[in-house]
């Protein structure tokens, strides 16, 4: 399907690169425009730039660029349609009716995320009638206050069957699409359809656009199980959502920082503690997926699990797959037999920053642990702790760090510094280690750099095209993707329409041409001044020349190689190639 170029416009006007770009990759403003670490190459110093006036983003490590539909179609991996859908639904437009599969689907979570706002809203009333006193009562005593309950829609299921059932029964909701939502379940027993929550409280569980994707609900006593959550559903799959992450977006941006919880109350309790950085996993150790989404938002991680074993067990699963993303980890230490939430209630959100503050850097943290895990005063424990902590010290770069991690590990062990480092170096052999890649950096010829001059200056004032070409053709830029370019150009120019670098992008088909275009507005190659202009319209030409003179010349002595008879045509090319050899002296 192709959409309008209003559409297209509507979207762009809605929504900033920046903002847009920030949910993936933690930016930095950096002069004029924003700095961060490429999404789509290894990097350890930022070289991926975002111009909010221009709406552009180029990296001038890998080369990638282009607008926000050519962003979200590279992060996203995903055609334009797609990238256009994603970045509708972000930015609240709507786009016209399709009747391909990929409508109905979007019209079957579309329902369901309006049924579950409804359900949401009734489990937040409940909250506040009589009926719902000793569920408020339970918050109210463990120090939620009203605020956050509201801000984050915390409310209660009622004890029973059926409320939700005859909520919806009164909208014609069919039984059928409420099982398919997760909010009613067919009762094993019975065989009738009955609540899915009932007598809990429920924390509404949310996407990134903030609608409300599934719920969590804890019971108000010791029963078991003490939290039950959405079975999977069209909008919701276990372990792809990280609870509170929609309002701690902003934070975490900020701060470069995530702060991961396990559980609901946590999260809601570090929030009105002012931690607005913290998100809870769902389960116990984090996933692959959750991994993916935290890359995207921040340089830091801290885990703050349960310090029981369970947390202990699900940190160290947790970090190894944190680990392997290049995400820098960090872990807090609780005190034994606590949660997140009871230590903000004890001690404070002073306190709570100095833990954050001494959190342990993994290698810090698992030696800590193995050293509860096996005695450290035997040498098989000592062989057992240090085997562990081999993979991690693999994955050290820099040979500084790894000193220095060693030195700690052996004063701790009681073990030679220098056996551990021959150690572990017959360890690595066993390892391939991968080659750093960079990108290649060519120096760039004159003529080329001439040419995305030009492009550059048409971009910024469309009286330049008239110069332009005047003194040059289309055909005298070497590069496919800047003849290409200049075509799209031309054809705005001809329409007498405005040249905007939104709609050239939009109209450019190959990726490499938007990332050209993209380099050339963010390299700051475009000076408007007369002198620049005029010595690129030169180089250009005079390349041109040279080329068209390299031709004849080997013509030429080709047929002099060859004691060929002398032709009319010889002859001429013999002239055109001294006119030309003049015509190169004049531009020097
Ligand atoms: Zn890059």
């Amino acid at each position: 399907m192709r959409y309008s170029q209003d559409i297209l416009d509507e979207i762009r006007n809605r929504l900033d690169i920046v903002e847009v770009i920030s949910e993936y990759v933690p930016l930095k403003q950096s002069g004029k425009g924003h700095k961060g670490l490429c999404p789509f190459h290894q990097e350890k110093t930022p070289s991926f730039m975002v111009d909010s006036e221009r709406q552009i983003f180029h990296c001038f490590g890998c080369g990638e660029g282009g607008n926000i539909f050519s962003f979200i179609m590279k992060i996203e991996k995903v055609n334009f349609p797609e990238a256009i859908k994603i970045l509708a639904e972000k930015a609240g437009v709507q786009l016209p009716a399709d009747k391909n599969q990929d409508d109905k689907v979007y019209r079957e979570r579309d329902f369901i995320l309006r049924l579950n706002d409804i359900t949401a809203n009734y489990y937040q009333r409940n909250l506040f009638q009589e009926q719902g006193k000793n569920a408020f009562q339970y918050l109210a005593k463990r120090h939620f206050k009203k605020e956050t309950i509201q801000k984050y829609h915390l409310g209660y299921a009622l004890s029973g069957y059926e409320h939700i059932i005859s909520l919806f029964a009164q909208k014609k909701v069919q039984a059928s699409d409420l099982i398919k939502a997760g909010l009613a379940v067919k009762s094993k027993k019975t065989g009738n359809v009955i609540d899915y929550f009932r007598n809990r409280i429920i924390f509404p569980i949310m996407n990134l656009q903030g609608r409300i994707v599934a719920f969590g609900g804890r019971v108000l006593d010791d029963q078991l199980p003490k939290y039950i959550n959405s079975p999977e559903t069209p909008v919701y799959s276990k372990g792809k959502h990280l609870y509170g992450l929609f309002q701690a977006k902003k934070s975490i941006r900020q701060k470069n920082q995530i702060i991961i919880m396990e559980g609901y109350t946590d999260v809601l309790m570090a929030h009105q503690y002012g931690f607005e950085n913290a998100v809870a996993s769902l389960g116990t150790a984090l996933t692959t997926q959750q991994i993916d989404l935290i890359k995207r938002y921040a340089d830091e991680v801290i885990i703050a699990f349960d310090s029981d074993t369970a947390g202990k067990n699900a940190t160290l699963r947790s970090l190894n797959l944190v680990k392997k993303v290049g995400v820098k980890i960090r872990i807090i230490s609780l005190p034994a037999e606590s949660d997140p939430a009871d230590v903000l209630l004890k001690k404070g959100e002073k306190y709570f920053s100095t833990l954050i503050k001494k959190a342990l850097p993994l290698i810090d943290y698992k030696l800590e642990v193995l050293m509860q895990q096996y005695n450290p005063e035997t040498s098989e424990g000592k062989v057992a702790i240090v085997r562990e902590l081999f993979q991690d010290l693999n994955g050290i770069n820099s040979h500084l760090e790894l000193l220095t991690e060693v030195k700690k590990i052996a004063e701790k062990l009681g073990l030679e510094e220098d056996s551990m480092l021959k150690d572990l170096s017959r360890f690595r052999k066993g390892n391939k280690t991968l080659p750093n890649i960079s990108a290649k950096n060519i120096a760039e010829e004159t003529h080329v750099n001439a040419e995305k001059i030009l492009i550059g200056n048409i971009l910024q004032n469309r009286e330049n095209i008239k110069k332009i070409f005047s003194e040059l053709d289309i055909e005298y830029f070497t590069v496919r993707e800047h003849r290409e370019i200049l075509s799209v150009i031309q054809e705005f120019y001809k329409r007498g329409e405005k040249i905007d670098i939104q709609k050239i992008m939009d109209k450019l088909g190959n990726q490499k041409e938007i990332n050209l275009l993209s380099q050339i507005m963010m390299k700051d190659v475009v000076s408007s001044d007369e002198e620049s202009f005029k010595r690129s319209i030169n180089a250009i030409k005079k390349y041109r020349l040279q080329e068209e003179i390299k031709k004849l010349d080997s013509k030429i002595k080709k047929v002099q190689k060859e004691k060929k008879e002398i032709t009319p045509e010889f002859l001429q090319d013999l002239r055109r190639s001294q006119e030309l050899y003049k015509e190169l002296e004049k531009q020097k």
